[in-house]
C-alpha cells in the first residue's frame, strides 16, 4: 500500500544466511506451524522458553556467536531452508480454494471488524471465545485465500492477568505491553510520520494511529489512540478491553466503527463486503452511510447500499454481551452525526431504539447491526433458533421461522489447536494432503487406520506434558514467594499423569455454571476418590473484572479445590490464556462443559479438544447439540427438558453428570482394557470423536460457508457499493 510502510525493523543482528528468520518472526504464520516453532527452539531451547515463545524477544536476545555457529550447521540449515520454502509457498500459492472457486472475487476485499482478536498468547488483545474465534477466522481466511482485511484495537494494556488469592478471590493485574516485543508494525508515511485517522468525540477530535499485524496472507490493522496531540485521557481510550464505563465504551465503539472505516479508506481499501463480528462495531454502518450521503445519495438509498454489502454475526443471547446505550449518551456522542446523515434526532434514534422493561429506551448496538445488514447469522443451529425468537419483534409481520437470521456453526483453526505430535501422526495416516482437505469427512475416515498403541502413546505424552507444565508453573510461583503452600497443591503439583483427567476451562460467566459439578460435593468426592480409579478435575478461567457473581463462582470452585479431602485431585490454574488453553485441550482426557441452555451460543473449546482426541462431556447446547451422535462423547441432561426453575434444572443436570461420570466414563477408562493393556473401547471412542467432529467443526468448513452463503452468494446480483459513485 504505497505510500505507507510497515517495515520490519532491522533490529535483529542476523547473519545473512539465516536473515529471513526476522520475517518469519513478524508473521503469525509460525504460530500455526509447529515445525516453524521448532526452528526457533532449535536455536536455543532455554532462551526460547525464557522468552515465552516470543520470537521477536528471542531474536533480539540470542547471541551472535550462536547464530554464526548455526550458519555452519548443515542440519539446521536444511531445516531452515525447508521452513522458508514452506513459508514462501504459503505466501505465494499457485492456487487456493478461492482462486479455484471464486476467481472473479480474488481482488474484492472483505473487511472484518472485531473488538478482540485471539491470535497468540504473546498478543493479549482478546478476552475469550469471541476473540479466539476472530483470530481463527482470519487465519482460516488466509489459508483458503480469501481477500480479507481485518480491523481491531491494539490495547496498550491488553486483557488483565489473573492471580487467585489464598481465599480464592480473583485479582486483576494490568501492565503495559511492550509494543517493540510484539509482532505489530507501525504504519508510517513516506516521511516517517505515523499514519493517523481521526474521529469526533464530544468537543474534540481524537486521533488514532495504525499498526499492522501479518496473519499469514491477511493484514490486520489495529487502532491505537496513544498519539501525541490527544489529551492524556484520550491517549488511554484504547488501553483496555471491555471497559464497563459507558463513556469509555461508546468512545471505543465509535473509534472502532467510524475510525475503522476511515483507516481502510486511508489505506486505499474499497471493500466489497463488510463483516461486523458482534454488534460492538456496528457504528461502521453509520460511517459508511455518511460517506454515501456526503456523495449525494439520500439517506434511505445510502442505507440500502450499506445493507446490501454488510454481514452481521451475532454471538450471544446473554444481555451482558449486548451493548445498549442510553439515549442521552447517544446525544452526547452523535449530536453532530445525524445531520450529516440527513436525519433528525428521532429518525436517527429510530435506527436502533429499544424499549426497555423499565419504561425507558436505549440505543441497541445489536438492533443497529441487524437493521443495517442484509446477511445475519447466529453461530450454531440452536443459537439460530434462539436469535430468531429473540429478535422476532423487529420483524413483527413474520413468523419466527421466517425471521431473516440464519446460522453458521463455529469451527476452530486446526493448525492452531492441533498438537504437533498428532499432526505428525495424521500426516502419516491421513495422507500428505490432509491439511488441504481438513473439512472433507472422507479424509478423516482414515483415522481408523492409526494403530491404537500409537494414538494412545501420543495421548499419554500430551497428558504428561500438561502435568509437567502445571508443576513448573506452581514451582515458579512458589519460588518467587507469591503462593501459600496450600495453593501449590491447588495448582496441580500432586496430579497423576496416568489417572483419568477432566478439564473445565473458559470464561467464568455465570451461565457457564463452572460449579455445577460441585453441587453435591460429597457425591463428587466419592466418585473421584475410589481406590484404583482416581478422577482429577482441572479448572481454569477468568471472570470479567466487574462481574462479581462470576468472581464468586471462582471463589466457590477454589475453596473446593483447596479441601484436603480431595487429595490434590481438584486443581485450579490461574491466568487462563491461549497458551494454557492449548495445554489443556490437548492434555486432558475429558472436556467438560455445563452451560445453562440455551445460553451457550456455540462454544469452541470442546471442538479444540475433540480434534486432539479429548472426549466431550457436555450439556446439549451450542455446537454440541449438533456434534453429539450418541457415540462420540457424552451428553449431560435432557435436551429441551422443561424445568420450573433454575434450581431444579441445576439439580437435574448435576445428577445426570454424576450418573454418567460414575457409571460410564470412569469404568470405560479403567476397566475395559484390551489384551494389550490398552483401553481399547476408550480409544475407539476417541477415533469416533475425531473422525466425526474434526472436519465439520473446522475453521475451513466455517470460512467456506461464510464465503458461499454470506460473502459471495452465487444466486444474488452483485451489489454496488462504491461510496464514490
Ligand atoms: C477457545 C477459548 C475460549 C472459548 O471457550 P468456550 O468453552 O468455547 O467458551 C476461551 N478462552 C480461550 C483462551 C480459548 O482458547
Amino acid at each position: 500500500m504505497e505510500p505507507f510502510r510497515a517495515e520490519i525493523p532491522t533490529q535483529f543482528n542476523l547473519p545473512r544466511r539465516i536473515s529471513r528468520l526476522g520475517k518469519i518472526a513478524y508473521n503469525l504464520w509460525w504460530t500455526w506451524n509447529p515445525d516453524a516453532q521448532r526452528l526457533f527452539q532449535r536455536i536455543d531451547t532455554t532462551l526460547w522458553e525464557r522468552c515465552e515463545h516470543n520470537p521477536i524477544r528471542f531474536l533480539r536476545q540470542v547471541g551472535r556467536t550462536r547464530l554464526n555457529e548455526l550458519t555452519h550447521d548443515r542440519y539446521f540449515l536444511d531445516y531452515y531452508d525447508r521452513m522458508i520454502r514452506s513459508f514462501d509457498d504459503y505466501m505465494q500459492p499457485a492456487s487456493t480454494w478461492l482462486t479455484s472457486n471464486y476467481l472473479e472475487y480474488r481482488n474484492c476485499p472483505i473487511a472484518y471488524f472485531s473488538t478482540e482478536f485471539g491470535l497468540h498468547e504473546t498478543l493479549p488483545i482478546y478476552a475469550g471465545g469471541l476473540g479466539v474465534l476472530s483470530g481463527d477466522h482470519i487465519k482460516g481466511a488466509s489459508d483458503i485465500g480469501l481477500p480479507m482485511v481485518a480491523v481491531g484495537f491494539l490495547y496498550t494494556q491488553g486483557y488483565f492477568s489473573q492471580k487467585i488469592s489464598e481465599d480464592g478471590w480473583q485479582e486483576a493485574r494490568y501492565h503495559n505491553l511492550k509494543f517493540e516485543d510484539l509482532p505489530v508494525l507501525p504504519l508510517v508515511e513516506a516521511d516517517g510520520k505515523p499514519v493517523t485517522i481521526s474521529v469526533e468525540l464530544p468537543g474534540r477530535e481524537v486521533h488514532a494511529k495504525l499498526w499492522e499485524v501479518h496473519v499469514g496472507r491477511i493484514p490486520l490493522y489495529l487502532l491505537d489512540t496513544n498519539v501525541e496531540g490527544n489529551s492524556p485521557a484520550d491517549r488511554e481510550l484504547t488501553s483496555r478491553l471491555y471497559i464497563s464505563d459507558l463513556d469509555l465504551r461508546i468512545s471505543q465503539e465509535k473509534i472502532l466503527g467510524v475510525g475503522g472505516v476511515r483507516a481502510l479508506r486511508v489505506l486505499g481499501y474499497n471493500p466489497k463486503v463488510w463483516h461486523m463480528n458482534e454488534g460492538h462495531s456496528a457504528f461502521m454502518a453509520l460511517e459508511r452511510a455518511r460517506e454515501l450521503v456526503e456523495a449525494g445519495h439520500p439517506f434511505e438509498e445510502a442505507a440500502e447500499k450499506v445493507r446490501l454489502s454488510t454481514v452481521f454475526t451475532i454471538h450471544t443471547p446473554v444481555p451482558a454481551g449486548l451493548d445498549e446505550f442510553p439515549l442521552w449518551l447517544m446525544d452526547k456522542y452523535f449530536a453532530n452525526f445525524w445531520s450529516q446523515l440527513g436525519l433528525s434526532r428521532d429518525q436517527f434514534m429510530d435506527l436502533a431504539r429499544h424499549a426497555q422493561p423499565w419504561g425507558g429506551e436505549t440505543f441497541s448496538m445489536p438492533i443497529l447491526a441487524l437493521r443495517m445488514s442484509e446477511k445475519r447469522n447466529g453461530v450454531s443451529e440452536v443459537h439460530g433458533h434462539v436469535s430468531r425468537r429473540m429478535w422476532n419483534f423487529l420483524w413483527p409481520d413474520l413468523p419466527e421461522a421466517k425471521v431473516p437470521v440464519t446460522h453458521i456453526t463455529n469451527g476452530v483453526h486446526t493448525g492452531t489447536w492441533l498438537a504437533r505430535r498428532l499432526r505428525h501422526l495424521f500426516d502419516h495416516y491421513l495422507g500428505s494432503d490432509w491439511v488441504e482437505l481438513i473439512d472433507d469427512p472422507e479424509v478423516w475416515e482414515r483415522i481408523e487406520e492409526i494403530p491404537d498403541a500409537q494414538l494412545w502413546a501420543v495421548r499419554q505424552h500430551l497428558k504428561r506434558k500438561l502435568t509437567a507444565h502445571m508443576r513448573e508453573r506452581a514451582r515458579d510461583a512458589w519460588i518467587v514467594g507469591s503462593m501459600h503452600p496450600v495453593q501449590v497443591v491447588a495448582a496441580g503439583t500432586l496430579i497423576d499423569p496416568y489417572a483419568l483427567t477432566i478439564g473445565f476451562a473458559r470464561r467464568f460467566a455465570t451461565y457457564k455454571r463452572a460449579n455445577l459439578i460441585l453441587r453435591d460435593v460429597e457425591r463428587l468426592f466419592k466418585i473421584i476418590n475410589k481406590p484404583n480409579m482416581p478422577v482429577q478435575i482441572i479448572f481454569a478461567g477468568k471472570a470479567h473484572p466487574a462481574d462479581e457473581p462470576g468472581k464468586l463462582i471462582i471463589q466457590d470452585v477454589y475453596r473446593a479445590v483447596k479441601k484436603a479431602e480431595n487429595g490434590g485431585r481438584l486443581v485450579f490454574l490461574d491466568d487462563y490464556d491461549m497458551n494454557l488453553a492449548r495445554y489443556l485441550v490437548q492434555g486432558v482426557d475429558v472436556w467438560l462443559n455445563t452451560p445453562r441452555p440455551p445460553n451457550e451460543a456455540s462454544g469452541t473449546s470442546g471442538q479444540k479438544a475433540a480434534l486432539n482426541g479429548v472426549l466431550n462431556f457436555s450439556v446439549l447446547d451450542g455446537w454440541w447439540s449438533e456434534g453429539f451422535n450418541g457415540d462420540n462423547g457424552w451428553a449431560i441432561g435432557e435436551e429441551n427438558a422443561v424445568y420450573s426453575d433454575a434450581n431444579q434444572q441445576d439439580d437435574a443436570d448435576a445428577n445426570s453428570l454424576y450418573d454418567i461420570l460414575e457409571n460410564e466414563i470412569v469404568p470405560l477408562f479403567y476397566h475395559e482394557r484390551s489384551a494389550d493393556g490398552l483401553p481399547g473401547d476408550w480409544i475407539g471412542k476417541i477415533k469416533e470423536s475425531i473422525k466425526t467432529l474434526a472436519p465439520t467443526f473446522s475453521m475451513h468448513r466455517m470460512v467456506k460457508e461464510y464465503t458461499e452463503r454470506l460473502y459471495f452468494p452465487r444466486e444474488e446480483a452483485e451489489p454496488e457499493v462504491d461510496p464514490r459513485d
